[in-house]
């Protein structure tokens, strides 16, 4: 039996795609020299900066695949590939737009009904709407079919009381899209009676208490909804047809290059010529060089795959197991490189990659659980 593929057919990279990249590398430029943003580790998740955003979406690299219909600049997957690989590759601030940008875009083309999309679709791409995601709880992760935060019909729609944890940029976003019980278990078909809601982040009900990191850092939240009303128009997709909905959509949050470019420049840092001979030439930092490339072929095989709107669950999963752990390894890479004589910032910067690292093969689907994803698409569990 031929084993299915693990990396969809490779794409190349249109000329035209190859000059955006190089816009965009100018602007970064500029916006590094202007004094703009400092480059920085994981700043997908937390470098939460507004006027960057407004700046991107100025150049319209925001909501860059929404339809001209709904604001946006009908571009085309691989191109929004490209410009957000620049982006990451520089640490740029992009945490305030990432979530709406990546999942919400897709899911709401996916499922929203034209009144959402009216509403929400223009504001990503002018870059004023800000998503976080409202799916983990504090007994339920990994198993999202066990959640518990429910919601219950009234007049004109419904409310729903539970608490949502880890909720990134919760207290800064305008709403999430929750995952919530709208009929009791079957434990014969778990993954029925879950659905989505858009819920008003800064409406009544909701209670967003800050979860501080043992570095000092504020992008974790807990989002208590005590009886929080979401009016019918704000039911996303199908009742009942929750998990479904978010298992679809699942390939945009695993694949895309923030899997393995969290940590880069760091990474470009230890190549640089400055660099002390030891770590620019050491053989672990071309192979992990070579990770990365290879990282990037992957990711942009995906890329290709969902824009011919081809599944790609399995390939998704490959790439996050294997970019996760490769960023977590240039944190580590990069910390033990950088000795006492090494630059304050330098320092600061690979500390924070450590301190941030534990999340990367967490978040988005453990890599145990990706593992058993991998597993059942090769056919062998
Ligand atoms: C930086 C960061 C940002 C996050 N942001 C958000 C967010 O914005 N919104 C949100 O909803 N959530 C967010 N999360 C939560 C994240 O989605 C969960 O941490 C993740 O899904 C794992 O769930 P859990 O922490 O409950 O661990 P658990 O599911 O309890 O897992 C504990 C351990 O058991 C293992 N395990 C569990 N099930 C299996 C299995 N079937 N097979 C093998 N091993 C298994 C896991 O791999 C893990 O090692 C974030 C997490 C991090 C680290």
């Amino acid at each position: 039996m031929a084993l299915p593929r693990l990396v969809p057919r490779s794409t190349v990279e249109a000329a035209s795609t190859t000059a955006l990249r190089h816009e965009v590398r100018a602007f970064l430029a500029e916006q590094i020299a202007a004094g703009a943003f400092t480059p920085a580790v994981d700043a997908w998740l937390t470098g939460w900066d507004e006027d960057f955003t407004a700046a991107l979406a100025a150049r319209g690299w925001l909501g860059m695949t929404v339809p001209f219909e709904y604001g946006g600049h009908g571009r085309s997957f691989l191109e929004r590939f490209a410009v957000t690989e620049e982006l990451l590759a520089a640490g740029a601030p992009v945490a305030a737009h990432w979530i709406a940008d990546r999942q919400i875009v897709p899911s709401l083309l996916k499922y929203g009904t034209e009144a959402q999309k009216t509403h929400f679709l223009p504001r990503i791409v002018r870059g004023e709407c800000f998503f976080a995601i409202g799916m983990s709880e504090p007994d339920s992760g990994s198993d999202l079919a066990s959640v518990r935060t429910r919601a219950e019909r009234v007049d004109g729609g419904w409310t729903l009381t539970g608490t949502k944890v880890w909720t990134s940029g919760a207290h800064l976003a305008h709403a999430f899209i929750a995952l919530v019980r709208t009929a009791p278990v079957d434990p014969a078909h778990r993954h029925a009676g879950l659905s989505q809601f858009i819920v008003d982040l800064r409406g009544p009900g909701v209670d967003i208490r800050p979860i501080v990191s043992m570095n000092g850092a504020h992008h974790f939240n807990e989002v208590i909804l005590d009886g929080a009303f979401v009016p019918d128009e704000m039911v996303f997709g199908e009742i009942g047809e929750g998990w479904r909905q978010v298992t679809s959509e699942l390939s945009f949050e695993r694949s895309g290059p923030e899997r393995f470019l969290s940590t880069f420049v760091l990474l470009a840092a230890c190549a640089e010529p400055t660099a002390p001979p030891a770590v620019s030439r050491s053989a672990e930092l071309g192979r992990l060089v070579a990770r990365v490339a290879g990282l990037h072929q992957m990711s942009s095989a995906v890329a290709g795959a969902l824009e011919r709107g081809e599944p790609a669950d399995v390939p998704a999963a490959v790439v996050k197991v294997l970019g996760t752990t490769t960023e977590g390894d240039v944190a580590e890479f990069a910390h033990l490189a950088g000795d006492d004589v090494a630059p304050q910032a330098f320092r600061e910067t690979s500390g924070a990659a450590m301190d941030q690292r534990p999340g990367f093969t967490l978040r988005g689907g453990t890599n145990e659980v990706l593992r058993g994803v991998i597993a059942r698409g090769l056919g062998i569990r």
